[in-house]
């Protein structure tokens, strides 16, 4: 090895629950090889959902126990459940020299960052809230989830979104084709150093994160 091999970088993607970030991440790990963090989550499965692929579903108790042995890299509380990022396979990985993606809400991103300054931070935004309660609808037609579920979910949206302004990059998951777009370049330029992105900076997206929280 000459040294000069890319460094793995960390990703940590933030996305309001309903703005349709999966069809997103999907198409970026076709063109990507990182490791995906699998969460752990108090929440129950929804109906597709597997134990050990989308999340580690368990009790409340052991996600408490798992948290006192410092099992999780960020853990946070969120719409009454909690959710928790596994910390070693984040470490393997990042060892190895593989890039890792971690989707989590905010306060657990910002945890993150505080303990790796150097996680590539972005924010996805929903064309508008209003879209949002949408698919929360649509989605809650299969899940099953109530109407106070849905409630308690757009609660969230509005405060996450506002913390947009303090991610390094955000972007806006309308068009898909333009969305992959925007992420496959975020993707790219950020591996390298971050240079030629500066369009997606929270800086130069204020006004389009304003728009989106004008009708809240
Ligand atoms: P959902 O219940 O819709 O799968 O996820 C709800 C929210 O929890 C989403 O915003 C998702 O990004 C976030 N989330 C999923 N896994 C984790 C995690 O490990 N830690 C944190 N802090 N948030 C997570």
């Amino acid at each position: 090895m000459m040294g000069n091999e890319a460094k793995a970088k960390l990703f940590v993607i933030s996305a309001p629950s309903g703005c349709g970030k999966g069809t997103l991440l999907n198409e970026l790990s076709k063109r990507f090889d990182y490791y995906y963090s699998i969460s752990c989550t108090t929440r129950k499965p929804r109906e597709g959902e597997k134990d050990g692929v989308h999340y580690f579903f368990m009790t409340r108790k052991d996600f408490d126990k798992l948290a006192d042995e410092d099992g999780f890299l960020e853990h946070a509380e969120f719409s009454g459940n909690c959710y928790g990022t596994p910390r070693k396979p984040v470490e393997d990985n990042i060892a190895a020299g593989r890039d890792v993606l971690l989707e989590i809400e905010p306060q657990g991103a910002f945890q993150v960052k505080a303990k790796r300054p150097d996680a590539v931070m972005l924010f996805i935004l929903p064309p508008g809230v209003d879209s949002i309660a949408r698919r929360l609808r649509r989605r809650a037609l299969e899940s099953g989830e109530t109407e106070q579920q849905i409630q308690e979910r757009l609660k969230t949206v509005v405060p996450d979104v506002r913390r947009a302004y303090e991610y390094d990059y955000v972007m806006v998951n309308g068009d898909l084709d333009k969305a992959v777009e925007d992420l496959v370049k975020i993707f790219t330029l950020a591996k390298e150093g971050g240079a030629g992105l500066e369009e997606f900076s929270a800086a130069n997206m204020k006004e389009t994160i304003d728009e989106v929280l004008k009708d809240a």
